[in-house]
């Protein structure tokens, strides 16, 4: 190999904002032909904004709201961002929480004015030994949508749904479209429901969705799909991300995200957008080919 075709690979992919750690990813990445993309922050902006919080009878919504702003507070994830603001524009004062604990994949839960408050998804509830019942339908019509929806339980009941948006950034769908010409099976993986998922990922023209994904699952997927033979290219931005994207072949980190998807990446795409991803697999090809 003739490290300067390299050098001049990794100069023109940083002078576009992609970062390509070494040679060997390079080489790598000329290899893969199965992509695997996180959803939020990755295909969707990852800013995500709170559209309705939907109490159960019996319940006000402006009061499930502040529960689950209070307890929101304490985490960094988009979506209890999503719905601290929300409740900060809808001028509701929050309350420190107690006792927080985030459950990886699922939500939180904590201590809200000596109420047991706890938020998340359908795993976050079952957790805790509920059901949605009755109230899926409803959240299947907001997940058909491609809202999250995520259940508020107050002592032990639903006191509500609460409901946030990430709209898809602007240059996902020509991303996908060129990284589909050059010959990548793309593959979402998401820890969001299977509903919002397939709503988001038919819309962009995803080959294959796995839902409902906890952060170990998405290494294993990788490790399921090597040991078919195939060459994976991970594309993420989380904290969760790390171990996928160190387990893939090529890991591929959103300069936007966090510093430990970053450190475990060989390509860091410094605007986070996925058309980075089409720019260093052009690149690849023309070192590989002018290499051999
Ligand atoms: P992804 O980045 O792919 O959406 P995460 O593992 O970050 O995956 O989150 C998976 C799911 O867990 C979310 O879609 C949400 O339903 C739930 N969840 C995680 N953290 C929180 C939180 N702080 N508040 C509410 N729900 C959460
Ligand atoms: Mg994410």
């Amino acid at each position: 190999a003739t490290p300067m075709s390299i050098m001049t690979a990794t100069g023109r992919g940083a002078q576009a904002g992609v970062l390509i750690k070494n040679a060997e990813a390079l080489e790598r990445f000329e290899k893969v032909d199965t992509l695997i993309v996180d959803k939020t922050g990755t295909l969707t902006m990852g800013k995500p904004q709170l559209v309705a919080v939907l109490p159960e009878r019996g319940h006000d919504e402006a009061e499930v709201l502040r529960l689950a702003a209070s307890l929101e507070r304490g985490s960094e994830h988009p979506l209890a961002e999503a719905i601290v603001r929300g409740a900060e524009e809808r001028s509701v004062k929050m309350a420190n929480a107690d006792d927080f604990e985030a459950v990886t994949g699922k939500g939180v839960k904590g201590v809200v004015d000596g109420k047991a408050v706890a938020l998340g998804n359908l795993a976050m509830i079952r957790e805790l030994g509920l059901e949605a019942g009755d109230l899926t339908a409803k959240a299947n019509a907001r997940r058909d949508e491609g809202e999250t929806v995520m259940f508020v339980v107050l002592d032990g009941e639903i006191a509500g749904l609460v409901a946030v948006a990430d709209p898809v950034k602007e240059t996902t769908p020509a991303a996908i479209e060129n990284l589909h010409e050059l010959g990548f099976r793309v593959i979402m993986a998401t820890g969001d429901n299977e509903r919002t998922a397939k709503a988001i990922g038919a819309r962009l023209g995803i080959d294959e969705i796995r839902a409902d994904v906890l952060p170990e699952d998405k290494a294993r997927i990788i490790k399921e799909l090597q040991a078919e033979g195939r060459k994976v290219a991970m594309a993420g931005d989380g904290v969760n991300d790390a171990p996928a994207l160190a387990q893939a072949d090529v890991g591929i980190a959103m300069g936007t995200g966090a510093d430990v998807a970053i450190e475990s990446a060989g390509i860091t795409l410094v605007k986070g957008n996925l058309d980075g991803i089409v720019r260093a697999r052009r690149l690849a090809r023309a070192t590989m080919r002018n290499i051999r």
